[in-house]
């Protein structure tokens, strides 16, 4: 069984012509939806979004994909799920029952139903009107390109319709893969954070198990969010991208930070759910399994010594209580915040895997003094800076510290898992360098490739870079500032001379104080050096 389910499982992006992209295209459209709000919303469902073009009449195609979506009241904005069957009027204008039935005594002097039947009236009303000055407005128009409305309300605000019975549900037990093959999968990415990765495993295999049992009998399986805690540049975001692209599950990144109690200025708490509901393309049921990562988190922690209202920490804590624990939430679909213009989803997050992470910076401290507090009474005492510069100390994390810290007590009751990232040593960055499938060397070698040019690095030359991240302190964030500064004048020189067959950074190269070993096609190495510019590397 265990194979049958595993085989079934379909790894999406890890086919191996897919070994290097040069972009991440994937990840990038993921971090889209997380940081660009409104535009990523667009991005998303683009796709199938005909509006721009103007072509949606002509096409039976585009017909096919607007079908995916609900009709939406072109006058109430409710959708058809709640507003019930739609009239639909000519330039897929839909009009709900009530909404026509007002219009309809309002205006019960005109023979509308003759209207709808004939759209051509409208215009033979407008030449011909009996009234003078009144012009009749032509709901038709505003399908044109200059209102950007064709269809009358944008793809991106719809909603899709739930799938009919008889369509493959996007989680069957049998396809969740094991967690040693998630793992697996995972460390073609993500270097390092063995224990991070293991734990994660299990949490999102258990997870998955849970949604697609849905219940087992009367023992009902808790829900697995996790606390993710670990210096910045340590992968917390990319560990978690990695897993929701090899699950196929939406994924919306959230900064703890812009969070604000309801009503203040800032997103909604709720907005998150928002954003999980654009990445999903506006499908509620493949919203209900997706991931909602929350950065930052330790930044709405408890203020310590306030007296005014803490709208952007405790209450902010507070108010997720309810979206973690599982609750129907509704959303605004296609917009940032709830307005009068814009259809509501209702979500529920009792299945939304929940991913709280953080660097905790203060925290150390308080661990720090909780475990000399420990060693230094009696025979065990030990020496009392023995865990100063420790730096993996967040591994040693408990919930006391954490509530000591300012998290709420029922805030951590419902981020069972808890989680440290290591922070990253001096080899585990070499190897971020070259090892992952898309490894920032492998996408320079393919881009050169395609220039015909072999790049070649030294090692010395990746330890160099290593130690000149580890000096920035933000993990292995600085790599590619530091790879893209000296990588400028190779991208620039090389293309120049159509003989250069071989590049070869070397130490020196990175230190300023040669350039790189350049080889001619079908020659012996290095007969000339072009003089690169190496005072912008060294910079
Ligand atoms: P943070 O822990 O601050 O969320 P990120 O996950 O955003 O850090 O990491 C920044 C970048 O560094 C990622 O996009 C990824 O390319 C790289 N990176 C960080 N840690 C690792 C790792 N363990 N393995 C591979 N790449 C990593």
């Amino acid at each position: 069984m265990t194979d049958n389910r595993n085989d079934n499982f379909d790894f999406r992006e890890v086919t191996d012509d897919e070994n290097v992209n040069i972009e991440d295209v994937d990840v990038s459209s993921m971090e889209k939806s997380a940081h660009d709000g409104d535009e990523s919303k667009s991005e998303v469902v683009n796709t199938s979004d005909n509006d721009k073009n103007g072509t949606e009449n002509s096409s039976n195609n585009s017909d096919e994909k607007k079908n995916e979506y609900e009709d939406v009241c072109f006058v109430c904005r409710r959708p058809e799920s709640k507003a019930g069957k739609m009239f639909h009027l000519p330039n897929n204008i839909c009009i709900c029952n009530d909404c026509m039935h007002k219009t309809m005594d309002a205006v019960s002097q005109f023979d509308y139903q003759n209207m709808l039947n004939n759209p051509g009236l409208m215009n033979e009303l407008n030449k011909n009107s009996g009234f003078p000055n009144i012009g009749f407005f032509n709901m038709g128009d505003m399908s044109n390109n200059n209102f950007n409305m064709g269809g009358g309300i944008p793809n991106k605000q719809k909603i899709k319709k739930k799938q009919e019975n008889g369509v493959k549900p996007a989680f069957d037990i049998k396809n969740i893969p094991a967690p040693h093959k998630i793992k697996a999968k995972l460390d073609e990415y993500v270097i390092g954070q063995n224990q991070a990765k293991k734990v994660m495993s299990v949490a999102v295999y258990n997870h998955y198990k849970r949604v697609a049992t849905d219940t087992m009998d009367e023992i009902e399986i808790e829900k697995s969010n996790i606390l993710l805690l670990g210096p910045t540049g340590s992968g917390k975001t990319y560990l978690v991208k990695t897993l929701a692209k090899l699950l196929d599950v939406p994924l919306a990144i959230a900064d703890a930070t812009s969070l604000t109690e309801a009503g203040y200025i800032g997103d909604d708490i709720e907005s998150v759910v928002s954003k999980l509901l654009a990445a999903a393309g506006n499908d509620v049921e493949k919203t209900e399994h997706g991931i909602i990562f929350i950065d930052e988190i330790d930044k709405i922690a408890k203020k310590k010594n306030t007296t005014s209202r803490d709208v952007s920490g405790e209450s902010v804590q507070q108010g997720m209580l309810k979206l973690l624990e599982g609750s129907n939430v509704e959303v605004p679909v296609g917009a940032g915040s709830k307005n009068a213009m814009v259809p509501l989803a209702t979500v529920n997050t009792r299945n939304i895997l929940f991913i709280c992470g953080g660097a905790f910076p203060d925290l150390e401290e308080i661990i720090t003094q909780r475990l000399n507090k420990q060693t230094s009474i009696g025979f065990d005492a030990d020496l009392k800076d023995k865990y100063e510069d420790d730096p993996n100390l967040l591994t040693n994390v408990t919930v006391e510290d954490l509530k000591k810290f300012g998290m709420i007590p029922e805030f951590l009751g419902r981020l069972p898992i808890i989680c440290s990232l290591q922070a990253l040593t001096k080899d585990m960055l070499v190897k971020i360098l070259k090892e992952p499938k898309n490894a920032i060397l492998k996408q320079y070698q393919k881009l050169l490739a395609l220039d015909e040019v072999d790049l070649q690095f030294d090692d010395s030359a990746l330890e160099a870079i290593a130690d000149k991240a580890l000096e920035k302190e933000t993990g292995a964030r600085a790599l590619r500032a530091i790879i893209e500064e000296f990588m400028l004048d190779i991208m620039y020189e090389i293309p120049k001379d159509e003989n250069i067959g071989r590049v070869t950074i070397t130490r020196d190269y990175i230190e300023g104080k040669a350039s790189p070993l350049i080889e001619i096609r079908g020659e012996a190495v290095q007969p000339k050096l072009p003089q690169f510019n190496t005072e912008t590397a060294t910079s």
